[in-house]
């Protein structure tokens, strides 16, 4: 959460390496390091301020009654109880209680938070809060001797918790709760000034320092097994204020090469792992990268990042079932009521936003981070309770029902992280890159000052209930604006004081220009309902419009099984995101509080496929997820290396994966695509559908009788029914392709034309599991070497006019 503030500050007053920035009270502090590595910064807390009346100001509100409202002494009492200093106070109860090993826990959460509510609002009430609750802390850690702890040692248990977790006896994660403290102090020091806080950490540094150096490297490693929150993250923090390399050394002794290990080398290996466990090692792994420039690092947090949000994510943003990581792609089977740990997903922001500070052209890392800011942590707030209480897990099974933490005897993990989420709200929706590029990534009314430079900028907006946003700029000066167009956002419009600009979904708008008072700009973001299906069941889907997940409410009544949807029933209501399909009303998930629901629905068990099924356009910029176009929700990923490429997918050695069963149940169907060879290779694949080698169908450039082949089989090689064309397909050049069948007659058209047909073709496609562009069913076969373009898929013969039309709109 902090340090990428603090890299914004450095273009301040710079302090020398190795020394500390004298800090005066209430200001914040400057680092002595700049981050390596990174293109894009944030803002400081200071320069933005929410507008009233958004859902994320109404949340901080609550929030910021609750950090108010919480008792110092009672929050204190284990800490001083463990040093042998007196306390009256009433102990707390949940996982703060005098006998849960976590404790102490929260007053680390409730520090970030109270640093972050005074950086957010200049309130001095909070920052006044925060310097108590350090002076105590401070009093307490000066009392380690005397409770016959090592120097520096500061918790609210005893330090034989630590010979423990070292000697692997049983004990619940003491580095987590360390951490957690750490943080909130390195927090009151670089929101709020506080220069006792940054001794104290020193202090717990120096400590961990000593407490790893005597270990061996294998006795550290073994005892990583056990959770250790972000200790690398918040000592190579620590790092980057100090500038000493002994808190660098003290960071990397919780590298932990067990997770590390894969990750570098791209192999998900996260089945079975406790997810919010690796979370912040991997946020831990980039600020290494930032602070080292060991690109190691970068690649083991990158690849963790898409792996994590390709392969484990829920479509509200979150992952975990029951706490845990499942096997790659398994989301419809893990649906219950321990679904989506808050935590997670607010680690996974703070991972997702120093990934995009490392390659700002990653619009993808903005639309993960709106959709999860939206459906999981705005969602998991509840709005009737004053003092925002928060989830835990938010269910994703139907009939499912949020619960909540309360005052005093709840502390979950995810009440704490909650602190931290809703007073930070304004961290993330502008950024900048050091010189005049200003990038606006997401749309929540607020006021930027920019400092130094003279210039606010003021977002009004009731986004998403209307699909827009106003900027107007005070001030005048070049800035290269870059408004964030979101992946869904077909459509998308942008003007200049009324000057209609370029856009396009999934990229940055780009308004390079002098800017004078009074200019502004609107945003118009077009939402489509649409759905997304599971990866590991294309009827078991999601209902979204725009950035937002839309939930079945339920009221009262429990299911005990997903409903069933018909897409053709959802119609708008008069109220903003809110809908009907048929009995049922459908909210958005962030405004589903007190009532049972349901967020995924089984589309049709025998799913009557839409005429035009799917369609890809590769029009994205970044990432690996491939949107329909048709707005059926028939998602591709990008696989084995594959990527964006100008407008299409340059296969490189990879491959796209459809959904399973794409055409289950078809009883005609074509398929059509541009694409371009760059390697001729016998039996490579342009697509291939299939169960495995017994059931597929596909098209291959060059069959070895020489010439491109479309077959289709339902009982292995020897009963294929095949399209064989006159020639093998050109290398070199866009070429387009479409097969189309119906009743008994298969054709194969190249670039518009008919080459060849088959007037005995009767196989049909399986409901297939492995649904490739670019790789074959066998496993000996090549990758298509070449890129692919505007990949359809229909659910009924195209004509041969229609053929020729599709290929004369050209790619
Ligand atoms: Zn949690």
């Amino acid at each position: 959460m902090p340090v990428s503030r603090r890299t914004l500050l450095r273009t301040g007053a710079a302090v020398a390496a190795g020394s500390v920035a004298a800090t005066t009270p209430g200001a914040p502090a400057v680092a002595a390091r700049a981050d390596i590595g990174v293109s894009a910064y944030a803002f400081p807390l200071t320069a933005v301020r929410l507008l009233t009346g958004s859902p994320f100001a109404e949340n901080q509100a609550r929030t910021h009654a609750y950090i108010s409202f919480l008792d110092i002494d009672r929050m204190l009492h284990m800490f001083r109880v463990n040093v042998g200093l007196s306390s009256a106070a009433t102990p707390c109860g949940g996982w703060e209680s005098p006998t849960t090993e976590l404790r102490g826990h929260s007053t680390g959460h409730w520090l970030s938070a109270l640093a972050q509510a005074y950086a957010s609002t200049g309130d001095a009430s909070f920052r006044t809060k925060g310097d108590a609750i350090v002076t105590v802390l401070a009093q307490c850690q000066a009392r380690a001797g005397t409770a016959g702890f090592n120097t520096g040692y500061l918790s609210a248990f005893p330090e034989s918790f630590i010979d423990r977790v070292e000697a692997r006896q049983s004990v619940w994660a003491p580095y987590y709760t360390l951490h957690k403290i750490m943080a909130g102090l390195l927090d009151m020091h670089l929101l709020a000034g506080n220069a006792q806080a940054l001794t104290v950490l020193t202090g717990m540094a120096a400590w961990s320092r000593f407490r790893n150096d005597r270990l061996t490297l294998t006795q550290r490693q073994n005892m990583l097994d056990t959770e250790f929150g972000g200790m690398n993250e918040v000592l190579t923090n620590l790092y980057q204020v100090t500038g000493d390399p002994n808190h660098l050394a003290a960071a990397q002794h919780f590298d932990h090469a067990e997770i590390f290990d894969p990750l570098a080398a791209g192999t998900d290996a996260l089945n079975n792992y406790h997810a919010n466990t690796q979370v912040p090692k991997a946020i831990g792994a980039i600020r290494e990268y930032h602070a080292t420039g060991t690109t190691r690092y970068r690649t083991i947090a990158s690849n963790f990042w898409t792996i994590v949000t390709r392969d484990h994510t829920y479509v509200i943003g979150g992952n975990s079932n029951g706490e845990y990581f499942k096997a790659p792609r398994r989301i419809a089977s893990e649906l219950s009521d321990t679904t989506a740990e808050c935590c997670n997903s607010y680690n996974m922001l703070k991972l997702t936003r120093q990934l995009f500070f490392t390659d700002p052209t990653r619009v993808d890392y903005l639309d993960y981070y709106e959709r999860t800011l939206y459906n999981h942590i705005l969602a998991s707030q509840n709005p009737s309770s004053t003092h925002g209480f928060q989830c835990y897990y938010v269910p994703l099974r139907a009939g499912g029902i949020k619960t909540y933490s309360n005052d005093y005897n709840s502390f979950v993990c995810c009440h704490g992280t909650g602190m931290e989420s809703n007073t930070k709200y304004g961290e993330s929706i502008y950024f900048h890159n050091g010189g005049n590029t200003l990038y606006v990534n997401l749309f929540i009314p607020s006021v930027l000052t920019w400092p130094g430079r003279g210039i606010t900028v003021r977002q009004d907006t009731t986004y998403p209930s209307a699909a827009s946003t106003r900027f107007t700029i005070t001030g005048s000066g070049q800035i290269d604006l870059r408004i964030r167009i979101p992946s869904w956002a077909t459509g998308a419009q942008v003007a200049v004081n009324g000057a209609a600009q370029t856009v396009a979904a999934g990229a940055f708008a780009v308004l390079n220009r002098t800017w004078t008072s009074g200019d502004v700009v609107d945003v118009s973001l077009p939402m489509a309902v649409r759905r997304e299906s599971t990866p590991d069941s294309a009827t078991t889907q999601a209902v979204l419009v725009g950035p937002v997940v839309l939930a079945g409410a339920y009221g009262t009544t429990n299911l005990s099984a997903l409903p069933t949807l018909n897409p053709a029933t959802i119609a708008p209501t008069t109220t903003p995101l809110e809908y009907t399909t048929g009995s049922v009303r459908l909210l958005p998930f962030y405004r589903m509080h007190g009532q049972r629901y349901t967020v995924y629905w089984t589309v049709g068990s025998t799913p009557p496929l839409p005429a035009f099924v799917a369609h890809y356009l590769f029009n994205e910029t970044g990432g690996t997820t491939a949107a329909d176009a048709t707005g059926n929700g028939r998602t591709a990923t990008l696989a084995g290396g594959a990527l964006f490429s100008g407008g299409t997918v340059d296969l490189n050695g990879g491959y796209v994966s459809l959904p399973s069963g794409i055409l289950a149940g078809a009883t005609a169907f074509s398929i059509t695509t541009w694409v371009r060879i760059d390697t001729l290779t016998t039996w490579s694949r342009i697509f291939d559908f299939g169960t495995g080698t017994s059931a597929y169908l596909f098209l291959t450039p060059r069959s070895s009788a020489g010439t491109a082949r479309f077959a289709i089989t339902t009982s292995g090689s020897g009963a294929e029914q095949r399209i064989d064309a006159p020639a093998a397909l050109p290398t070199g050049a866009w070429t387009h392709v479409a097969v189309t069948s119906t009743g008994t007659l298969g054709v194969l058209y190249v670039n518009g034309v008919e080459v060849a047909r088959n007037t005995a073709l009767t196989n049909r496609p399986a409901n297939t599991t492995a649904t490739w562009i670019g790789r074959s069913q066998y496993a000996g076969d090549p990758y298509l070497d070449g890129a692919v373009d505007g990949f359809r898929v229909y659910s009924r013969a195209l004509t041969a006019t229609e053929v020729t039309t599709i290929h004369g709109e050209g790619r």
